[in-house]
């Protein structure tokens, strides 16, 4: 269980739920108190009597009380298995290329859907960079609906991103749709997809654990928040504390777009959980005009960076082109949000 104190609880108000927790539970119990998000969190955990979660709800300075124990734990503290001391935000770094995910530079990553052609690829890592991109994102894994449509280049396309980041020095994004491919895809990519299809898949998940490289956790069009926060525990639990959420619009009943962006589950995320989380407006919308305003909703929501498919010319794309911003558009968009960033306190 954990009590939530109000953000202007008093010492006192603290000291008197820790106080009735240990004379409530008994010894068996472990109780525990840390800050997370400018509020102080006491948990209550192990073995022993079940604690009437009312007995805490209305005492003084309490904000909220959650009832069981999450799915989530580490996810819940940003932390890595063994270290459950400190409820800190966590940042994801990325020494090779000297970014940071989490901090207060808002990261952008962009690049095709689809790694599909080598200049192509070139062309655009060149113009991401020049126009603030720190990484280049593209599939050579490509999870589509029908088997019949491109696959996405597999090896090869690996290969390309590779030459292409050892070529303009941009970070790369790319996925790994199973457990085998996760070690090769891990020697190229600086942050490791898991596609929104994927997010359950905890052979994946648990193999993407056992390795460093970070992850970024796609929402899964389906998934409730504590469901995305569960399946990022599976990467946290084998011992990977890198892992980035990334919202890319769920499926509701609404028909005007591809997917309905949560925007709302941003902050949602900051009360529970202190991992980085990044916006996909491209997959959220599935219409290129309807990208740059959720993009500038997400960094004014106070989301860490964002996930945007850019190419030379979407029209000749092989997935997603009327999704996908042209270079040209890429760069307008980022001129408008380095004016929100510096409006919100983030850096571009
Ligand atoms: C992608 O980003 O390439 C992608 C396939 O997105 P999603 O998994 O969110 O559908
Ligand atoms: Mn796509």
């Amino acid at each position: 269980m954990r009590v939530i104190m109000a953000s202007n609880a008093s010492a006192r108000d603290v000291g008197e739920v820790v106080r009735i927790a240990h004379e409530e539970t008994g010894e068996p119990h472990r109780v525990e108190v840390a800050a997370l998000n400018g509020r102080l969190v006491v948990s209550i955990r192990g073995p022993g009597p079940a604690v009437d979660p009312g007995v805490f709800a209305s005492m003084s300075g309490v904000e909220s009380v959650e009832d069981a124990e999450p799915v989530y734990r580490l996810a819940g503290t940003g932390q890595v298995a063994g270290d459950e001391r400190s409820l800190v935000k966590a940042v994801v770094e990325l020494p090779d290329i000297g970014v940071a995910i989490g901090a207060e530079a808002f990261v952008v990553m962009a690049g095709p859907c689809a790694v599909e052609d080598e200049d192509d690829l070139l062309t655009t890592a060149k113009a991401a960079r020049a126009a603030g991109a720190r990484l280049l994102r593209g599939g050579a894994f490509k999870p589509r609906t029908s088997p019949y449509s491109f696959q996405g280049l597999g090896e090869e396309g690996l290969s390309m991103l590779a030459r292409v980041r050892a070529e303009t020095g941009i970070g790369v994004v790319t996925e790994a749709m199973e457990p085998a491919a996760v070690e090769r895809v891990a020697q190229v990519a600086d942050i490791i997809q898991i596609g929104s299809r994927n997010m359950q898949n905890f052979p994946l998940l648990r193999e993407v654990g056992r390795q460093r490289k970070p992850a970024l956790l796609k929402r899964g069009m389906s998934s409730t928040l504590e469901e995305w926060l569960g399946a990022a525990e599976y990467v946290l639990s084998e011992g990977n504390p890198n892992v980035i959420l990334c919202e890319r619009g769920i499926r509701t009943f609404s028909k005007h777009s591809r997917h309905t962006l949560d925007i709302g589950v941003v902050p949602a995320i900051r009360e529970r959980s202190g991992l980085p989380v990044v916006v996909d407006p491209s997959h959220a919308t599935g219409s290129s005009s309807r990208v740059p305003p959720m993009a500038k909703a997400a960094l004014a929501a106070g989301a860490d960076g964002l996930l945007v498919e850019i190419h030379p010319e979407p029209s000749r794309a092989l997935s997603d082109g009327f999704q996908t911003l042209s270079l040209e558009e890429f760069a307008t968009l980022m001129n408008d949000l380095r004016r929100i960033a510096s409006a919100v306190g983030r850096t571009l």
